[in-house]
């Protein structure tokens, strides 16, 4: 059975504590140990402003020249600001998928353009300037929350930088805090709740306002007035940008306009929610077996 996504009620907390823990702990897409594989080409030119439009044509890749691939021919295009969610087991490839977007890494075979350009055709730093990544376990490092904030866009001014905060509903946090904006969180914000280091790291995503959001969804339970804090907040991060997410609710991956199904490297379905359930294929089969789920760990609560 794949495990994608988190429940749907807060009845169903149970259920989630035992899909968390058996969850990998952190995702972390290698950016650090990864710059030096990908580098730019002698005639790489600047990214112009991107409109969003991104495509994946034919495109395999192996992490190690001697080891197998673990994507295979893998297609489909995006439109500028629709929403894509990626569904699949753990180790299918929706990260490496996410990494060859980026360019973390190269595709061995086939291209991924955005708005019709070849990644591998313009410069690291003109791209990735305009895509934005938030991850399950956003990273804070030490210093104000102003700072936490600017991070991607020290050019921001204070008005900015509060209006980013009141977009995403992390006013209300500050306001309760002594110092304000200035108020000095540790590194891995422990001083932060989950939900409140969720906000931030929307802040600082809405403050750089990338074309292109990369969005690993958080499976961490939260209690109900944060998760609606968070839900709403995430409307507004998402609002008129191409977002990629690695997705764990269902309802995240019913609003999609396009869902990846990924399975062993390959997209096994690709469509929107009621395509995919009228197919009747894999993801029908794995929406009805998360409902009857749900269904059965609710009689329990409830028994
Ligand atoms: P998912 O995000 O769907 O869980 P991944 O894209 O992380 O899947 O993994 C796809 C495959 O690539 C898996 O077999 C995984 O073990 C392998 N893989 C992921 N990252 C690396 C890496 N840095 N080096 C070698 N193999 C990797």
């Amino acid at each position: 059975l794949w495990r994608f996504w988190g429940p749907l009620s807060a009845l169903s907390k149970v259920y989630s504590q035992v899909l968390s823990a058996m969850a990998s702990a952190e995702r972390i897409f290698e950016i650090l140990d990864t710059d030096a594989e990908v580098t730019d080409a002698a005639d790489a030119r600047r990214m112009p402003a991107i409109q969003g439009e991104v495509a994946f044509e034919n495109v395999s890749f192996r992490y190690e020249e001697t080891k197998p691939d673990v994507l295979h021919g893998v297609s489909f295009k995006v439109r500028p600001g629709q929403r894509v969610a990626l569904v699949g087991p753990t180790g299918a490839g929706k990260s490496t998928i996410v990494n060859l977007l980026m360019r973390f890494y190269d595709a061995t075979g086939g291209k991924v353009t955005i708005d019709g350009l070849d990644v591998k055709d313009v410069t690291l730093e003109s791209l990735r300037r305009q895509m934005g990544i938030v991850l399950q376990d956003s990273f804070i490092f030490s210093g104000s929350i102003e700072e936490n904030l600017r991070y991607g866009n020290d050019g921001a001014s204070r008005e900015q930088m509060i209006l980013a905060a009141e977009s995403v509903r992390l006013d209300r946090v500050v306001a309760q805090m002594n110092d304000g904006y200035e108020t000095e969180v540790e590194e891995r914000g422990s001083k932060l709740s989950v939900g409140q280091r969720q906000l931030l790291a929307f802040g600082r995503v809405l403050l750089s306002d990338p074309r292109i959001l990369i969005l690993d969804e958080a499976t961490s339970s939260v209690d109900t007035e944060t998760e609606q804090h968070i839900q709403e907040a995430l409307e507004t991060l998402l609002n008129g940008r191409t977002a990629f997410i690695i997705a764990h609710r269902l309802s995240t991956v019913r609003d999609a306009d396009l869902i990846l199904v990924v399975q062993d490297g390959r997209i096994a379905e690709q469509g929107s929610h009621n395509e995919l359930m009228k197919h009747g294929g894999l993801y029908a089969k794995l929406v009805n077996t998360q409902l009857n789920m749900q269904e059965a760990v609710l009689s329990q609560v409830q028994a």
